[in-house]
């Protein structure tokens, strides 16, 4: 059988940098065209936007969407009204209601929608989550501080409404959270540091509990230079879990664990092959929502202007 048929609409750094080589190494799709308003892939059918995507190369059974969050909603809507399979860049968009909307449509159309947690196929996510599985957590402390010069120059949809601000790499964290932690997570309070020429904060700190209880306090900054710190820290009653640069690696106390292959993208590939053979639905809004949470009864802070 002949693999799935792939369009990729939004060429910029993430599908350049993960989608393209992961598709390239995953039996059973393939990458037929590219839409872009400012670019060409090399070796497919090339268009400037979705619309045209679809009506000129009609064997399309797939789109990935890889732009910003403030433009996946109304693609997606129309990759899926057209009968295709759909793999979302994460986050799957702008708002709650927007993706809950998706998924309403994608079982309508009978057409997979995959909402991607790329951080949550980080190599030593699963092992964490089932170490925690057989203890109880007793508080977890996330830190995630990184400099938004060296990751996001030249975005200004990242600053703008609906582009996240801290939140597009903080969301990352909440997703591991949200994985290992077997009960549901609440917010119970946030504080966000909006700089005074933009919509989206540069910093936000995070109260949360765990279903059963257990606080976890959040600090996301991106005014982060030197050492850069994407880690996650469980105590329970077996001990201390650390999970590290960015879920890759993981320490019982100070003993560093055995952790899988690195390969986030790759193995979220294989996913959506193996879900699109089934028509399946695997969007998890928990990372969003908290997202969504800590924007609605967060307190925001004017702070200094940021240029990039
Ligand atoms: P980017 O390079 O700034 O933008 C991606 C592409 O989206 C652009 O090249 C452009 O494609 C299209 N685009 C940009 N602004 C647009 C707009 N206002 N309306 C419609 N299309 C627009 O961003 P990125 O870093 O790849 O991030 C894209 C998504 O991937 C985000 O949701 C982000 O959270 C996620 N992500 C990024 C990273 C990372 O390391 N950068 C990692 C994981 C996930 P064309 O010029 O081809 O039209």
């Amino acid at each position: 059988m002949s693999g799935l048929k792939l369009g990729l609409v939004g060429l910029g750094k993430i599908a350049r940098d993960q989608h393209l080589p992961a598709i390239a190494k995953t039996d059973g799709i393939d990458l037929v065209a590219v839409a872009s308003r400012n670019a060409k892939g090399e070796g497919v059918a090339n268009y400037v936007d979705l619309a045209a995507m679809l009506a000129g190369s009609p064997e399309l059974d797939s789109i990935v969407l890889c732009q910003p969050p403030q433009a996946r909603f109304e693609a997606a809507v129309t990759a899926i009204t057209a009968g295709k399979h759909v793999f979302l860049e994460k986050p799957p968009g702008a708002t709650v209601s927007e993706v809950e909307a998706l998924i309403a449509l994608a079982r309508k159309q009978g057409v997979s929608l995959f909402a991607s947690w790329h951080s949550r196929y980080a190599a030593a996510v699963a092992a964490a989550r089932d170490w925690i599985a057989q203890t109880t957590i007793q508080r977890i402390d996330i830190a995630w501080k990184e400099d938004v010069r060296h990751w996001h120059p030249g975005q200004p949809w990242i600053w703008e409404a609906g582009g996240f601000g801290v939140f597009d790499p903080g969301i990352n964290a909440l997703s591991i959270l949200t994985e290992i932690v077997p009960d549901r997570v609440s917010l119970l309070s946030a504080n966000l540091d909006v700089p005074s020429n933009c919509a989206a904060p540069i910093g936000a700190t995070l109260a949360m509990r765990t279903g059963s209880g257990a606080p976890v306090d959040t600090v996301f900054d991106w005014r982060q230079t030197g050492p850069q710190t994407w880690d996650i820290v469980v105590e329970t009653e077996a001990g201390r879990l650390r999970l590290a640069e960015g879920g890759n690696r993981w320490f019982l106390g100070d003993e560093e664990q055995q952790a899988g292959a690195e390969e986030e993208y790759p193995a979220m590939y294989r996913r959506f092959v193996d879900m699109a053979g089934g028509n399946e639905i695997d969007v998890d809004l928990a990372p969003l929502q908290l997202v969504a949470d800590a924007f609605l009864c967060g307190r925001h802070a004017a702070t200094e202007a940021f240029h990039d």
